[in-house]
């Protein structure tokens, strides 16, 4: 095993245990994974996030083939669909955060653009997130609906399920998925008060300063 793979492996168990120790994942909910040059290192199926054991991560080949480890996440069309249309992703983590799964669950959310820019932070960390059509949890036509963006978005919400978010590496993503969930709980604390969004002008003056996603 290359030391890049060894240091992935207990990376994932680090983050992992730190999402779940701060509540962003309850019981077996949540998977993450991280692109390697030889596959994709998965967390397993019903396995708790602060449970991870480097040794039993799930590995996948490029095509999504099972090849060492406990058997992966039934939710692996997700992150494959994420690496397939976004080159530069290294890392996809989902949640079933409690916030980002609240919104999802509204009716009214604009499904082009459901997380506001509130803060300078989720513009530069998040991006536009996209609402994707609910499916069944491991259908994997999810995975089908996320290819249909063609890679244009770093982080969508599954209604009535909760946030997908990529990073070029594990830590960016996680960052992303913590800033993201944060968002959404601005966005529910702020419901029906007179909210003064971030102007289009002040949005793509950080895209020019700092880039995109
Ligand atoms: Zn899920």
């Amino acid at each position: 095993m290359s030391p890049d793979e060894t240091a992935a492996r207990c990376e994932m168990a680090k983050l992992g245990a730190s999402l779940f120790d701060r509540g962003f994942s309850v019981g077996t909910a949540g998977n993450i994974s991280v692109r390697l040059s030889d596959g994709i290192l998965m967390s397993p199926t019903n396995a708790r996030l602060c449970d991870l054991d480097p040794d039993r991560i799930s590995k996948l080949d490029m095509e999504g083939k099972h090849v060492s480890g406990d058997r992966p996440t039934k939710e692996v069309f997700l992150h494959q669909a994420f690496y397939d249309t976004r080159p530069d992703a290294g890392a996809v983590v989902h949640l079933h955060s409690t916030w980002a799964t609240a919104l999802s669950c509204l009716e009214e959310i604009d499904p082009n653009d459901c997380i506001p820019p509130l803060t300078p932070y989720v513009v530069m960390r998040v991006g536009s997130v996209k609402l994707v059509p609910y499916v069944r949890p491991g259908d994997p036509k999810s995975g089908q609906l996320i290819r249909e963006l063609h890679g244009r978005f770093a982080a969508v919400l599954l209604a009535n399920h909760g946030p997908v978010v990529s990073g070029k590496s594990l830590f960016s993503a996680v960052c992303a998925a913590e800033e993201l969930e944060e968002t959404a709980k601005l966005v529910m604390a702020l419901e029906g008060r007179k909210v003064r969004y971030l102007a289009n002008h002040e949005v793509a003056d950080l895209i020019r300063t700092f880039g995109t996603i």
